[in-house]
C-alpha cells in the first residue's frame, strides 16, 4: 500500500486545494494516487455500514501488464464484525493488491469473484461512500506544513479542539505535543518541528480516531522503530482496532500475534490461515517465517548488547 500513498509527497500544487477543501485521508488517496478508472454504476447506492462484515469470495485479479499472471488467486476470507485480520507474506505475495481491491481501485470482472461489505457487492455502491467508511493508517503519513492541530484535525472536517486533543491522547501523542514550543499550535513539517516516523504514524492514528470509521486498513511500517516507540504505537493501534473490522498488512510478525486471524499469502494465494498459535502448530510457512523473525530479533539484540 506504500505505493498508494507515497505519491502524495511533493504534490505541492494540490496543497492549497486540499487545505481549502479539508478532505479526509481517503479522499487524499483517491485524488492523488494511481489513476482510478473505476466508474460508479448509474444509480449506485451509498454504502451504509451496519456491521462492517467484509467478505472476499473467490477473488482473483491480474494487473493488465502482467500477461495474465494473477496477483491474487482464488482468495476467500471473511472479516466478521469488529474482528482483526492480518495479511502476511513475502514481498510480491499480493498483500497490497488485496487492499487496493477492497478500496476498489480496480473493479473485479465477471468470473473474478466478489468483495462484499455487509452483503453488498462493492461494485454496486458509490466509491465515495465506500472509501469514507474505511480509515487508513498508511506506512508513511503525509504532514502538511501546518500546526499539529491542523494535521490531526483534517481527519474530521469540524473537529473541535477537545476532540483533537482526545484523539492525540488516544494515539499516545498528547504528551509529546505538550513538549512542543506552542503545543497544539506548533508548526510541524519542513519549516517546523520535525516528527519522527513513529510520531507521524501516531498523527495518522489520531486522524483516524477522529474520523471514527467502522472499517480500518493498517499498512504497517516496514522500518524498524525503537522498542518504546513500537510499544506506544502498538498500544495506540490496539485501541484503534477495537470494535472495528480491521485488515492489517503486517511486516513484523510480533505485532499481529493478537489478530483474530492471520492469512499467509504466497504467490497471490492463501496457503495457511489461523490464529498465531494455530499457525505455529501447523509447522508450515508461518512457523518458518516466525522462526526467521525470532532469529532476526535475537541477532539484533546480540548486536545491541
Ligand atoms: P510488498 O510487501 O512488497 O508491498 P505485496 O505482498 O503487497 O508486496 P503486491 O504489491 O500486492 O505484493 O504485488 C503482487 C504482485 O503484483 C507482484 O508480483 C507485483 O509485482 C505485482 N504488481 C503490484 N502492483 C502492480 C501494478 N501496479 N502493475 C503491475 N503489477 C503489479
Amino acid at each position: 500500500l506504500g505505493q498508494l500513498t507515497n505519491p502524495l509527497l511533493g504534490l505541492g500544487h494540490m496543497y492549497q486545494f486540499l487545505r481549502e477543501s479539508l478532505v479526509d485521508t481517503e479522499k487524499l488517496i483517491e485524488l492523488l494516487n494511481e489513476p482510478v478508472d473505476v466508474q460508479d454504476k448509474p444509480g449506485a447506492e451509498d454504502l451504509v455500514v451496519k456491521d462492517g462484515v467484509i467478505q472476499f469470495e473467490n477473488v482473483s485479479f491480474s494487473y493488465n501488464d502482467r500477461k495474465g499472471r494473477a496477483a491474487v488467486l482464488n482468495v476467500s476470507f471473511i472479516i466478521p464484525k469488529g474482528k482483526h485480520v492480518a495479511l502476511v507474506g513475502e514481498s510480491g505475495s499480493g498483500k497490497s493488491t488485496i487492499m487496493r481491491l477492497l478500496f476498489r481501485f480496480y473493479d473485479l470482472k465477471e468470473g473474478e469473484g466478489r468483495i462484499l461489505i455487509d452483503g453488498k457487492d462493492i461494485r454496486d455502491i458509490t466509491q465515495k461512500s465506500l472509501r469514507s467508511n474505511i480509515g487508513v493508517v498508511p506506512q508513511d503519513s503525509v504532514l502538511f506544513n501546518e500546526t499539529i492541530a491542523f494535521n490531526i484535525g483534517y481527519g474530521k472536517f469540524d473537529a473541535t479542539e477537545e476532540e483533537i486533543e482526545a484523539a492525540a491522547c488516544g494515539a499516545q501523542l498528547h504528551e509529546r505535543i505538550m513538549y512542543f514550543p506552542d503545543q497544539y499550535q506548533t508548526e510541524v513539517g519542513e519549516r517546523g518541528v520535525k516528527l519522527s516516523g513513529g510520531e507521524k504514524q501516531r498523527v495518522a492514528i489520531a486522524r483516524t480516531l477522529l474520523k471514527d470509521p467502522p472499517i480500518l486498513v493498517l499498512d504497517e511500517a516496514t522500518s524498524a522503530l525503537d522498542t518504546t516507540t513500537e510499544k506506544e504505537i502498538q498500544k495506540a493501534l490496539n485501541d484503534l482496532v477495537k470494535g472495528r473490522s480491521s485488515l492489517t498488512i503486517a511486516h513484523r510478525l510480533s505485532t499481529i500475534a493478537n489478530a483474530d486471524m492471520i492469512l499467509v499469502l504466497k504467490d497471490g494465494q492463501i496457503v495457511e490461515r489461523g490464529s498465531h498459535s494455530e499457525l505455529l502448530k501447523m509447522n508450515g510457512t508461518f512457523a518458518e517465517m516466525w522462526a526467521e523473525h525470532i532469529k532476526v530479533e535475537e541477532d539484533t539484540h546480540a548486536l545491541k548488547a
